[in-house]
């Protein structure tokens, strides 16, 4: 379990979070539910805006990458926290929008942004649109004369560093779907094909090495590569970056086998960053760009807790016990995408010796429909309440209608209050969209 000061056992032996004893929410709240930890989101928003604010002299702005957990209430909390946010897709930007985050502080990510994506984001006045194809290039500029404006924008670029984490979700190697490889020197091309786009306003360029990254020595590598990028092209096209995003991927504890970081620690790595980044641009006699980072996961993850009810036991003679829960793969397919690994607690019995290793199985009709494997618990029953830890990110975000199950609610606890943040789906949410020609009737 994570250390935390809002997530404990309490004197009934039953886990809490926020002052809300978890078995309390899942009677009030039902299960499956998602439940985040106010104090946690705003905590590891302020240590990355206050880090850059004390050793950067405010010269940069906290990205929150709302992919990792979007609804309107996470904008409305970052706009609180005067971050900006980053969205990928014109759903995300509808959302933050519809909540009157400001334009200025949000910035466009994705490898294949669709024109009335684009279209609607330049019409909104976005402030800053990472630029990741020619083609995008080349919309963008046309909708920004057609709106006669400069756009801004910065270009993503793959700067070649290997974080060390699960290969499905590395993103900066040379063979990705994303960015412009400095390398083989598609990078260079495009700087030089946005340079000279007469509406687009070229600020600066952006990476994101990976994700799930505890390697500190991963982030500065990529300040040192990407500053040598901003002074080669200064030398050669007499161009300096204003800006350099160097993206998230900060690494959060999911299991034993990662490492529990303290917000300090966060504070540690974005320190680490500012001095390698004052160090290579001196060295390079370039001014400090303004600094963006997006930190996602770290912000939402171990924010986040999923509360469930235990069904059916099944003991496989011999071979191992399966554990069912209420949910599944529709609203945490994490395990069936890269196997990632939970920690679980029976958040009614949190203080019993754990006597037995089990499988968590979701309720899905797929073998695949895995939680947790071989995870440590006292001898479970059926109507147990099963906590699992760490699922503030990318579940709510990934979660589906498979088997038409219910997109779990959302609440948020903070000092013993629970409020909704996303309601319950009803059966009529299932159909909604469902239409039956008239041939058919
Ligand atoms: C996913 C992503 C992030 C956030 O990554 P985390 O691992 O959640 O911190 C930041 N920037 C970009 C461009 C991304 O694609």
């Amino acid at each position: 379990m994570n250390e935390r000061d809002t997530l404990k056992i309490n004197s009934k032996g039953h886990l809490e979070i926020g002052g809300k004893d978890t078995v309390d929410l899942a009677e009030e709240f039902g299960t499956p539910l998602y439940v985040f930890d106010e104090k946690h989101i705003r905590d590891m928003m302020s240590v990355y805006r206050n880090t850059i604010n004390d050793e950067y002299d405010g010269n940069g702005l906290v990205l929150y990458a709302s992919k990792a957990f979007s609804c309107k209430a996470i904008y409305r909390i970052a706009a609180q926290e005067n971050i900006g946010v980053d969205v990928v897709s014109g759903g995300e930007l509808y959302t933050a929008l519809s909540v009157g985050f400001p334009a200025d502080k949000i910035y466009f990510h994705g490898n294949n942004k669709l024109f009335k994506e684009l279209a609607y984001a330049v019409k909104n006045k976005v402030g800053t649109i990472v630029v990741d194809s020619f083609k995008e290039a080349d919309e963008l500029n046309e909708l920004a004369k057609n709106h006669h404006l400069h756009q801004n924008v910065i270009i993503r670029i793959n700067p070649g560093v290997e974080a060390h984490t699960h290969a499905y979700i590395q993103t900066a190697r040379s063979d990705s779907k994303f960015g412009f490889s400095v390398s083989d020197g598609s990078a260079e091309k495009i700087v030089k094909y946005v340079l000279d786009k007469k509406n687009l306003a070229l600020k600066g360029f952006h990476c994101h090495i990976g994700s799930q990254i505890f390697e500190n020595e991963s982030f500065i590598l990529a300040v040192q590569k990407m500053v040598a990028f901003i002074a080669e092209i200064k030398q050669k096209y007499g161009f300096e970056a204003d800006v350099l995003n160097l993206g998230g991927g900060f690494g959060i504890w999911y299991n034993s086998e990662d490492p529990k970081q303290k917000t300090t620690d966060y504070q540690i790595t974005v320190h680490g960053i500012i001095a390698a980044l004052k160090e290579t641009t001196a060295r390079y006699k370039l001014k400090q760009p303004y600094l963006l980072i997006e930190p996602g996961r770290s912000i939402v993850g171990e924010a986040g807790i999923t509360l469930y009810t235990v069904g059916s036991v099944k003991e496989i003679a011999g071979i191992k016990k399966y554990v069912a829960i209420d949910g599944g793969m529709f609203e945490n397919p994490r395990y069936a995408l890269y196997q990632s690994k939970y920690e679980v607690l029976l958040a009614n019995r949190a203080n019993e010796k754990c006597t037995e290793r089990v499988t968590v199985a979701g309720k899905c009709c797929e073998s695949g429909d895995i939680i947790a494997v071989d995870v440590a618990v006292p001898n479970p029953q059926s109507g147990d309440i099963m906590a699992v830890f760490s699922t503030g990110a990318y579940n709510y975000s990934m979660a589906s209608n498979y088997n038409r199950n219910f997109v779990p609610p959302a609440i948020l606890v903070k000092d013993g209050k629970a409020e909704y943040i996303i309601k319950p789906q009803t059966y009529e949410d299932i159909v909604r969209n469902d239409t039956v020609p008239d041939y058919l009737k």
